[in-house]
């Protein structure tokens, strides 16, 4: 038994999202990514003296939506407050966030295990929070790009509720589908707009009492997420091992070296002094604007896996493939209810075309192959007009040209050949070349018929139509 056997994790993530409104939380500039710095910024966001917020209606809306997809308790009241430390890229000295009454407590997260079953992972709160400014750091200094402060962000806890690095990759990927399907916020990693930290400790298997928690910054790419709280569990096993002591601290991950580093020591809460935002009244959320709200929701992830299932008998693991993304989940749809054949749409998405996108990096919605080619490529499969085989060298074409089935069989010359004359005039052509194993079919070798088909499937380059085939060479082969 190695070490690490010994132990267990205790994950608990903590992840901020951007809102996807059009201005930010507290002011009108727009909210946009990627302008020239500092050229999306008044009064308020760059914190003047005298400015005073305005709640983004928006925004609280799109924080209600997330909350009642994830089953949470949504606070009819509840309380700004300023989160007060020093940093360049904040110049009002504080960030308006919520503390002792955030909007929404409890719900969870469902996720897929490996084992194909699911389960929920606790939530502990969501609140609102402004996004602060962004700092670059040059040889000559550290430039403040203020375009990011104030756009409306979502913080949601998780409970220590996860204990592999898998569950907590699990538990991201489920929460970013969510956020995506209910067109909160755009899920991005890479971009920013969608932040995680994760919160580790470890602890003999069996005890009681959790560990003292790491917490890990900036992983910012969802390849890096296991890794990163793998190296990490790795790390503090290790040093518990040798004795020592684990301190509370913020880490960074370091993806070119593949390790975490110190970052700083932990502030506590008390570092803060957070107070009730003295410059915004409670926020309220009536349960008329929730009940409307709940009413333009749009069938989550975990409604559309358990419809596919019903509906089009789909295994839980391929059912949650193909729900992993709206316009994913919607192309199947649309391919099965052309084709009429699930099973096969299924395996067609997610066997041949999903590979080929990922490599092409190419999103589903601008697939080579349209929903109307796919099906009718099924439905020949299906009517026996052309075998798997040649379905396999159409598809490859289809993806590579984007034409129609219909327009590749002529092109290629590969339409199936189920004519009898046609057939038994190569058939004919077999059972003269190989007379010697005509003899033994007719002592009784009678699984030699496989051996005839074969040769014809050969001389007609996988063309001849199966069924057809077989019926032939039998007849042909007990008239010799
Ligand atoms: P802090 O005050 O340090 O921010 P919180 O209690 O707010 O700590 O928890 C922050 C995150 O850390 C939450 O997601 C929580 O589930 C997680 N967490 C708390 N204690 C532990 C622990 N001992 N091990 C791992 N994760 C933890
Ligand atoms: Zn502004
Ligand atoms: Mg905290």
């Amino acid at each position: 038994m190695s070490a690490r056997d010994k132990y267990e994790a205790v994950i608990g993530l903590e992840v901020h999202a951007q809102l996807l409104t059009s201005s930010k939380m507290f002011c009108s500039c727009p909210n946009v990514f990627g302008a020239e710095p500092n050229t999306k910024i008044c009064p308020v966001c760059t914190g003047q003296p005298g400015a005073l917020p305005v709640v983004n209606r928006h925004a609280i809306e799109l924080g209600v939506r997330v909350g009642l997809a994830l089953n949470s308790t949504i606070h009819p009241v509840s309380i700004f407050a300023r989160k007060n430390y020093f940093y360049p890229d904040l110049p009002k000295g504080y960030q308006i966030s919520q503390y002792e009454q955030p909007f929404c407590t409890g719900g969870e997260v469902p996720i897929q295990l490996k084992d194909g079953t699911q389960r929920g992972v606790k939530l502990t709160r969501i609140h609102f929070e402004e996004d602060v400014g962004k700092s670059t750091h040059h040889g000559h200094g550290t430039r403040v790009d203020l375009n990011r402060a104030c756009v409306p962000l979502i913080e949601m806890v998780s409970e220590p509720d996860m204990r592999t690095a898998f569950e907590a990759g699990q538990y991201l990927r489920a929460l970013r589908n969510i956020l995506r399907y209910t067109q909160v916020c755009d899920g991005n990693l890479e971009e920013g707009n969608f932040r995680c930290d994760a919160n580790i400790s470890v602890r003999l298997k069996g005890a009681q009492e959790f560990g003292t928690k790491v917490e890990l910054k900036n992983i910012n790419s969802f390849r890096y997420v296991e890794k990163a709280i793998d190296y990490e569990i790795d790390r503090q096993v290790e040093m518990i091992e040798l004795g020592e002591v684990i301190q509370q601290q913020t880490r960074g991950w370091n993806a070119a070296k593949g390790t975490t580093e110190l970052m700083r020591l932990k502030e506590g809460a008390a570092d803060y002094r957070y107070f009730p935002e003295p410059d915004l009244a409670p926020l309220e959320i009536t349960t008329d604007w929730q009940n409307e709200i709940r009413k333009q929701l749009p069938e989550l992830p975990q409604q559309k896996s358990e419809r596919f299932q019903e509906s089009y008998g789909l295994s839980p693991y391929d059912a949650s493939v193909l729900t992993a993304a709206q316009e994913l989940a919607q192309y199947f749809e649309t391919v099965t209810n052309l084709s009429q054949n699930a099973k096969a749409s299924a395996n067609w998405v997610m066997n041949e075309l999903l590979g080929r996108l990922n490599a092409a990096s190419v999103e589903i919605d601008q697939s080579p192959v349209s929903t109307e080619h796919l099906a009718d490529l099924i439905r020949r499969i299906d009517s026996n007009e052309i075998s798997g085989k040649i379905a396999k060298t159409v598809f490859e074409a289809m993806f590579a040209t984007a034409k129609a089935p219909e327009t590749i069989l002529n092109e290629k010359g590969l339409r199936q050949i189920s004519d009898a004359k046609q057939l038994e005039k190569v058939i004919q052509k077999v059972i003269e070349a190989n007379t010697s194993q005509v003899v033994e079919y007719k002592n009784g070798k009678t699984k030699l018929l496989g051996f005839f088909v074969g040769q014809v499937m050969k001389e007609t380059k996988g063309q001849a139509n199966p069924g057809v085939l077989n019926e032939l060479v039998k007849k042909l082969l007990d008239s010799q």
